[in-house]
C-alpha cells in the first residue's frame, strides 16, 4: 500500500488528503502546525472543484458555498464599463463552433450578445437566479469559505488518516528525494510527500527553486467583510486606480479584498481607495521550477500563485491532484506531472495577464504599466482556435471560448485596435 505524508491542514491539503485517499489504496498522515495558520481569505472557485470533492457530502454548507457562474469586471475596459466571464463554452451549430461563427457573422458582435448566444448564466447573474439544474456545460462554480472546505473534506475523512500537529522541523534528504521529516515527536518515512505547506514551502524548498513571474506585478492585498450582505451568483471585480477590488459572497457574509502593488502605491492609500480597511499581507506570484521532483510534489500555494484573478488557484490545486493520481494509476514517473502543470499554468497565467493589457486604463503608474506589456492577443487566440477544446462537465479549460469572451469583453475581438 503506497504511503503518502502531506504536510499542509489548508484547503490545499486537506483537498489533496480526500482526493488521494478517494482515490487510491493508501495509507494517509497529515501533519500541520499546531497554530494551524491558514490563507482562508473567502474564495471564488472554477467548476472543477466539482470533479474534485463531489463526493463530500456535507461541503456546500459547512464552506458556506453559493453558486458562482462566473465573474463580472467592473471598470475595467474603462471606467463604467462592465462584462462577465461565465462558465460556459463554445458550442458546434451546423458544422461551426459557436466562436468561429460570431467571428465571420457578426463581428461587431456586444459581450452581452456573446453571452446572451451561448448561454443563460448571464440571465441568471442578472436576476440573481441560483439553480443547479439544467446549467450549460462545464456547469457552475462556487464561493466558498475556503478554510471550511479544507474542514469539510477533513471531516469526510474521519479515522482515515493520521494527524500530527506539529511543526515539521527537519528534512532529511538522500538520493531518493526526501528520505524522512521530523516534528517534535515524530520521524515520518513515505513513499510520496506532498507539500501544501503554503508559502513556507517546507519540503519542495529542498529540493527545487522558486521561478517568480517577474512580470506579474500585484504583490500585496487588505482582505475585509463588507457590512451589507449580499447574495449573487457570481464574483465581482471593480478594477481600481491602483489595483483591483474582489466582493465574494457566501452563504452568511461578503468577503471583499483589494489586490495592488505596494512600489506603486502605500497601504494606507490602498485602504482609502478601495474602502477595506485591514492589515496589509503580502505575496509573491510564481511557481516552483520542479512542481515534482523525485518522491516529492508540491500542491496548493506551495506550489504556484498567479494571483487572485479569475480565481485559479484552487483549480491549480484540484487539477494537481487529479493529474498526480492518474500518473501513479498509470505508473509513470511523477515528474510527468511538471510537463502538465506548466503548461496549464503557463497558459492561464498568460490569460489572468491579458485583463491588464486589455484594459484602455491609463490614469496611474500601475495602469502605464500594463499598458507597455507586449500584446500577442491575437496570436494566443489564434493558437486556441487550432487546439479546439471544449469543456466536459465540472471542467475548466482556459479554451477560445474564454479567450473569446475576454477579448470581446476588452472589445477587441475583431476591431483588433490594440494589435
Ligand atoms: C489574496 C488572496 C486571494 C485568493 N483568492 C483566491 C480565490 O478567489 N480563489 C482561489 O481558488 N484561490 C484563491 N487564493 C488562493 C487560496 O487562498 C489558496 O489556494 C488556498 O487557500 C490553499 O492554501 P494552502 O492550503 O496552499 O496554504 P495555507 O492555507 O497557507 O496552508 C498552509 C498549511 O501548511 C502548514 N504548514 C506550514 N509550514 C509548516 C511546517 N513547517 N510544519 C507543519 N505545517 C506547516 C500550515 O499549518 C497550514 O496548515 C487566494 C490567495 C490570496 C493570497
Amino acid at each position: 500500500m503506497v504511503r503518502f505524508v502531506v504536510v499542509g491542514g489548508g484547503a490545499a491539503g486537506w483537498i489533496t488528503s480526500h482526493y488521494l485517499k478517494r482515490n487510491l489504496d493508501c495509507e494517509l498522515t497529515v501533519v500541520h502546525k499546531k497554530e494551524n495558520e491558514i490563507i482562508g481569505v473567502g474564495e471564488s472557485t472554477t467548476p472543477t472543484i466539482l470533479k474534485v470533492i463531489e463526493d463530500v457530502k456535507s461541503w456546500q454548507e459547512d464552506s458556506k458555498a453559493l453558486i458562482k457562474y462566473g465573474i463580472k469586471f467592473n471598470d475595467w475596459l474603462r471606467p463604467n464599463s462592465e462584462w462577465y466571464h461565465l462558465f460556459e463554452d463554445a458550442f458546434i451549430k451546423d458544422d461551426v463552433d459557436s466562436i468561429e461563427y460570431l467571428r465571420n457573422e457578426h463581428p461587431k458582435i456586444d459581450t452581452t450578445t456573446f453571452n446572451y448566444y451561448h448561454g443563460d448564466f448571464l440571465v441568471k447573474c442578472k436576476n440573481n437566479i441560483m439553480d443547479t439544474k439544467n446549467n450549460s456545460i462545464p456547469g457552475y462554480g462556487f464561493q466558498v469559505q475556503a478554510d471550511k472546505l479544507g474542514l469539510a473534506c477533513k471531516n469526510e475523512l474521519e479515522g482515515e488518516y493520521n494527524l500530527i500537529e506539529e511543526d515539521v522541523t527537519t528534512v532529511l534528504l538522500d538520493k531518493h528525494g526526501i528520505h524522512s521529516i521530523g516534528t517534535e515527536n515524530h520521524i515520518l518515512h513515505a513513499d510520496y510527500f506532498i507539500d501544501c505547506s503554503g508559502f513556507e514551502r517546507i519540503l519542495i524548498n529542498r529540493l527545487s527553486s522558486f521561478e517568480p513571474y517577474e512580470d506579474m506585478i500585484a504583490n500585496s492585498y487588505i482582505v475585509g467583510k463588507l457590512d451589507k450582505h449580499k447574495k449573487r451568483p457570481y464574483t465581482v471585480t471593480t478594477a481600481l486606480k491602483n489595483g483591483w477590488r474582489w466582493e465574494i459572497d457566501t452563504q452568511d457574509r461578503t468577503n471583499a479584498g483589494y489586490v495592488y502593488c505596494d512600489h506603486l502605491t502605500s497601504h494606507e492609500k490602498a485602504m482609502e481607495e478601495s474602502g477595506i480597511e485591514g492589515e496589509k499581507k503580502s505575496f509573491v506570484s510564481g511557481k516552483m521550477k520542479d512542481i515534482a521532483i523525485k518522491n516529492c510534489i508540491s500542491n496548493g500555494l506551495a506550489q504556484s500563485f498567479i494571483e487572485p484573478l479569475e480565481a485559479t488557484s484552487l483549480m491549480m490545486t484540484c487539477y494537481t491532484v487529479e493529474k498526480f493520481v492518474e500518473i501513479i494509476k498509470r505508473g509513470k514517473r511523477i515528474e510527468t506531472l511538471n510537463k502538465i502543470m506548466d503548461k496549464f499554468l503557463k497558459h492561464t497565467k498568460e490569460f489572468v495577464k491579458y485583463h491588464y493589457i486589455l484594459s484602455e486604463r491609463k490614469d496611474s503608474e500601475w495602469w502605464e504599466y500594463w499598458t507597455e506589456q507586449k500584446s500577442d492577443i491575437q496570436d494566443f487566440f489564434e493558437r486556441s482556435l487550432k487546439n479546439k477544446r471544449y469543456c466536459k462537465k465540472n471542467d475548466t479549460l482556459i479554451n477560445h471560448y474564454n479567450i473569446a469572451s475576454m477579448m470581446v469583453g476588452y472589445e477587441c475581438l475583431t476591431e483588433r485596435k490594440r494589435i
